[in-house]
């Protein structure tokens, strides 16, 4: 896939990629086995995805842009202050989420501090204008990593990013630092606005962590492409009237989008997007009046492919 860097593409609206034409490749051996696997292995879930995966076929597009739509902190000024909540199960994360906010914080238009979280990690209910980062024993549910935000109209106005400890069991194929790495970097960076650079797994990694692969040892970090989209997407300020700012973000919010847990599909809404390969998907929770919930999840990878990676 070839990466737009012009402003106006990275930009284009979920709206219009749910709408844009589907790319016609035939889908792969490697794709089939996947979707098999898939199929087998989420039992739980079989019966809704059978429909959410029929109907990605024929109507959801690949995800192609590197911005996650317009969606951005509102501020006054740059750099926008943000908080990492912390909430771990075990303190093994403590050490990759400092890594991943002074990865971040290189970011000329981002200012982030880690603080105690102000939910539990099994909850991870987001909190008005933070990051909730947690990570828990989650379930063989599929998922590696979540990203949620609360949106107001194109702000922001809450974020959690959640880690699936299920995957990361000591001695699993992803409880390495390299998988770690990718993994919070990347769920981080969707709750800023970014989308990936890349959703394929076999091509040549792009050394960021916005990027998918098999072989994250040289996609652990941001790249520059990365501080560059985070500057276009913060290039303009949220002064003056209008829009929504610090702690009174997602105002006239109904009270049930503060409560939900999105651990599993059922919580997630509608799938608006989906890669190529069907390891990164988009949900959409609407809540009306422009408030909505919208979710990345990074799937993780299928029985086959981790015999490939031991
Ligand atoms: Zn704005
Ligand atoms: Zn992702």
């Amino acid at each position: 896939m070839v990466v737009s860097t012009h402003p106006a593409d990275d930009r284009r609206g979920l709206d219009q990629q749910v709408e844009a034409t589907k790319e016609d490749h035939p889908p792969s051996t490697h794709d089939a086995r996947r979707q098999t696997w898939r199929g087998r292995s989420m039992k739980k879930y079989q019966v809704a995805l059978l429909g959410v995966v029929a109907l990605a076929i024929v109507a959801v597009p690949a995800i192609a842009d590197h911005a996650w739509a317009n969606y951005h902190w509102a501020r006054a000024a740059n750099p926008v202050s943000l908080t990492l909540g912390s909430n771990f199960a075990t303190s093994v994360w403590d050490s990759y989420l400092v890594t991943s906010r002074n990865d971040w914080n290189v970011s000329s238009v981002l200012d982030l501090s880690i603080v105690s979280g102000t939910t539990t990690p099994r909850r991870c209910r987001a909190s008005t204008g933070n990051i909730e980062v947690c990570a828990d024993t989650y379930g063989n549910n599929g998922w590696l990593g979540l990203a949620s935000i609360s949106v107001s109209g194109d702000h922001i106005t809450k974020a959690t990013a959640k880690m699936n400890d299920t995957y990361y069991c000591p001695g699993c194929v992803y409880d390495t630092t390299a998988w770690r790495n990718l993994v919070m970097c990347q769920e981080i960076g969707h709750t800023f606005g970014l989308d990936h650079q890349d959703e394929s797994n076999t091509n040549p990694n792009l050394g960021t962590c916005m990027d998918y692969t098999n072989n994250p040892g040289s996609n652990q970090h941001p790249n520059a492409h990365d501080y560059e989209q985070l500057e276009t997407i913060y290039a303009h300020l949220d002064g003056g009237g209008g829009g929504c700012k610090g702690k009174n973000c997602g105002a006239g919010a109904p009270a049930a989008m503060s409560l939900i847990e999105q651990d599993g599909p059922g919580q997630w809404g509608k799938l608006v997007a989906r890669s190529h390969d069907g390891h990164s998907e988009v949900y959409v929770l609407d809540f009306g009046n422009g408030h909505q919930i919208i979710t990345h999840v990074l799937w993780a990878y299928g029985e086959e492919d981790l015999e490939d990676l031991k």
